[in-house]
């Protein structure tokens, strides 16, 4: 079992050949590592690389203030937007603005004489 302060996720095991032959078990703090889009990878502009700083800042400061913002890229988000209305919403909008289905739907009044 590990000391009580390697308990923590902020560690990360490394294992370490000794001269000897013997492999140990070290811990190293794991290094700041940027925030990286889930789709493509690039490294996201406006969130911060400190991870103290992504712990103690303000929300509002953490990521940018859009739609999946500090998980994907703009580029990114541009593509998945376009996609989700082209296949989406775009047959629905398609069905439902021609003309004939709308006019035949409608109840006639009926005229009296
Ligand atoms: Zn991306």
């Amino acid at each position: 079992m590990p000391r009580p302060v390697y308990r923590s996720r902020s560690y990360k095991k490394v294992y370490r050949r000794t001269p000897s032959g013997r492999t140990v078990v070290h811990y190293e703090r794991k290094k700041n590592t940027p925030m990286k889009c889930a789709r493509c990878g690039t490294i996201l502009a406006g969130v911060p690389i400190k991870e103290s700083e992504r712990r103690t800042l303000p929300k509002t400061l953490k990521r940018p203030e859009r739609i999946f913002g500090g998980v994907l890229c703009p580029r990114c988000l541009k593509t998945v937007i376009k996609r989700v209305i082209r296949e989406e919403l775009v047959p629905v909008l398609a069905t439902k603005s021609s003309p004939q289905q709308t006019v035949a739907t409608q109840p006639q009044p009926v005229a009296q004489s």
